[in-house]
C-alpha cells in the first residue's frame, strides 16, 4: 500500500459558476495491489467527472462549439445517437443551459442509462438491437431533418477529438510532466480519446506507446476491412467484421470518422484485442482490490494495460483510461453475479451475535 497521510483539506480554492466548469481535470491514480513488481500502473480516472464518464467532456465542446459557431440557436432541440454515456453528459449539458434533448438509443444498452437522461430531462427514443448502432446513428439523423433539430453527431464532429487534444491529452502531458510515460491504453468507441491523445502525445511524448484495444469478437479496425461512408463521413452500412459485444460504449457496428484520423495517422503503435469477459473480470478485480469501481470498458482497457505490464522492462510506467464508473452497469453481466441477498457468510455474521436478525 501507498504511504498514508493525515488528512486535512483546504477546498479547492475557487467557487464553481455551474457543473459544467467542473468537468476534465480528472485523476490519475496509481495501482497499487494488482500491478506486477517492477512496473509503475497508473488510471486516468474519467468517472471523477459529474456525469461520472468521459464523454462530459466532448457534451459540453459540441454545445458550445455549436453556440459559438451559430449552428446551436437558443431554445432548439439537441438531437444523438448515444449508447449512454455522450447522452447523460448531454443531458447534464442541456438541463444546465436550457435545450432540449433528445436521444436515440439501442434497447441494447443497460436501463439505468435512460433513467438517468430522463432524470435528467431528456427524452429517450428506443431503436431496435437488431439495427445496431446504425439504426439509432440513423434515426437520430431522420430526426433532425424532420424537425430542424441539432445534430450533435459524435462520430463525425471536430468538436470531440478537439476536447481530448486540448483537455485529456494535457492533463496528462502536465501530470507525468518529469516522470516517465512508456505506455497509454484506451478503446475506442467514437474514437474521440485515442485521436485527442495522439495528436498531443506524438509531439510531445514521442516515446510513449499507444496501444489501441477493441473487442475480440469485433475486430473492425483489426479486419483491415475499410469502413464504407456516406459524404457527410457518417457509415453508410455495419462493417462486416462485427459482432454484437459486452464492451458498451466501445466499437460500434462501424469504424467512426473521429477514429479515422487516428488510423490514418499513425496515431497509434499496437492494436490489442480483448474479450469482453476478460474486461468484466478485470472491472471486478479493480473493484475488489483496489477500490476503483469502473464499467466493462475501464475492465477491458486495465485488462489490456495488464497484458503490456506483464512483458514490459523493469521500471516502465503504464497509463490505462478508465471512461465511467461501474454504477452505470448494475443491470447488466458486471453485476449479475453481485448478490441482493445475504450469503452464507453474511448469514453467519448476523447469527453471530443475538440481536437484530432478519426472520
Ligand atoms: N467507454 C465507454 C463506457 C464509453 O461510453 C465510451 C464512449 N462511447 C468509450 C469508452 C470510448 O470513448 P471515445 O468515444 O472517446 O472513443
Amino acid at each position: 500500500m501507498a504511504s498514508q497521510t493525515i488528512r486535512t483539506t483546504n477546498g479547492r480554492g475557487k467557487l464553481y459558476d455551474s457543473i459544467l466548469a467542473t468537468i476534465g481535470d480528472t485523476p490519475v491514480v496509481r495501482i497499487n495491489n494488482l500491478a506486477p513488481a517492477g512496473v509503475r500502473m497508473y488510471v486516468k480516472a474519467e468517472f471523477f467527472n459529474p456525469g461520472a464518464s468521459v464523454k462530459d467532456r466532448l457534451a459540453i465542446n459540441i454545445i458550445e462549439a455549436a453556440e459559438r459557431a451559430g449552428t446551436l440557436k437558443p431554445g432548439q432541440t439537441v438531437v444523438e445517437a448515444t449508447s449512454g454515456n455522450t447522452g447523460i453528459g448531454l443531458a447534464m449539458v442541456c438541463a444546465q443551459k436550457g435545450y432540449k434533448l433528445v436521444v436515440t438509443m439501442a434497447d441494447s444498452f443497460s436501463v439505468e442509462r435512460r433513467q438517468l437522461m430522463r432524470m435528467m430531462g431528456a427524452k429517450v427514443v428506443l431503436t431496435p438491437r437488431a439495427e445496431k448502432g446504425t439504426g439509432m446513428y440513423k434515426k437520430a439523423v431522420e430526426l433532425a431533418e424532420k424537425h430542424g433539430w441539432f445534430l450533435a453527431r459524435q462520430f463525425e464532429t471536430e468538436a470531440n477529438a478537439d476536447i481530448h487534444e486540448s483537455t485529456t491529452a494535457r492533463e496528462i502531458i502536465a501530470d507525468f510532466a518529469g516522470d516517465r510515460l512508456d505506455y497509454v491504453v484506451s478503446g475506442y468507441g467514437t474514437g474521440g480519446t485515442i485521436t485527442g491523445l495522439a495528436r498531443v502525445l506524438r509531439k510531445e511524448r514521442p516515446e510513449t506507446k499507444i496501444i489501441l484495444t477493441e473487442p475480440a469478437n469485433a475486430q473492425l479496425v483489426g479486419s483491415g476491412v475499410a469502413q464504407t461512408r456516406g459524404p457527410d463521413g457518417g457509415p453508410a452500412a455495419t462493417h462486416p467484421s462485427f459482432e454484437p459485444h459486452p464492451i458498451q460504449g466501445w466499437t460500434p457496428d462501424f469504424i467512426p470518422n473521429v477514429l479515422q484520423e487516428c488510423l490514418d495517422t499513425g496515431g497509434y503503435d499496437k492494436l490489442i484485442p480483448i474479450a469482453g469477459t476478460e474486461g468484466i473480470a478485470w472491472a471486478k478485480k479493480l473493484a475488489q482490490k483496489e477500490g476503483i469501481l469502473t464499467g466493462i470498458s475501464g475492465g477491458a482497457t486495465f485488462a489490456v494495460a495488464m497484458e503490456i505490464a506483464r512483458q514490459a522492462k523493469q521500471g516502465s510506467v503504464v497509463l490505462a483510461m478508465l471512461p465511467d464508473t461501474g454504477e452505470r452497469y448494475l443491470t447488466t453481466p458486471l453485476f449479475s453475479d453481485i448478490a441482493q441477498d445475504m450469503d452464507e457468510e453474511e448469514s453467519e455474521i448476523s447469527r453471530s451475535t443475538a440481536g437484530y436478525q432478519m426472520s
